[in-house]
């Protein structure tokens, strides 16, 4: 953060006990953590077991589908997609059936 930033953070937290200025701050905050979130999920994705019988996944960035011979991407150690090269932060495997 620039010390630019910092002092601006400071201003306006003296002008919060000054005025009624609540709902600026608030939307400041609330945009710089959706930055924050963006950039942290910028280059991620979600595997989804789409497939049980052949056990195939899908990412969620680049729509490729994947065959894995046994168990999840997290289990086979691919902490990135192959195809795409996005980091596996999720991975979403089919519901069992219990019928
Ligand atoms: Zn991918």
């Amino acid at each position: 953060m620039k010390e630019n930033d910092i002092q601006e953070d400071i201003n306006i937290l003296n002008e919060l006990l000054d005025n009624e200025i609540v709902p600026r701050l608030h939307r400041r905050y609330k945009n710089a953590l959706e930055e924050i979130i963006e950039e942290v999920n910028k280059n991620t994705c979600t595997y989804e077991q789409i497939e049980e019988d052949y056990n195939v996944w899908h990412c969620s960035k680049c729509k490729c589908d994947w065959c894995i011979e046994e168990g999840t991407p997290i289990d086979n150690n691919m902490n990135y997609c192959p195809e795409c090269g996005a980091r596996i932060r999720e991975i979403i495997e089919l519901e069992e059936e219990d019928e």
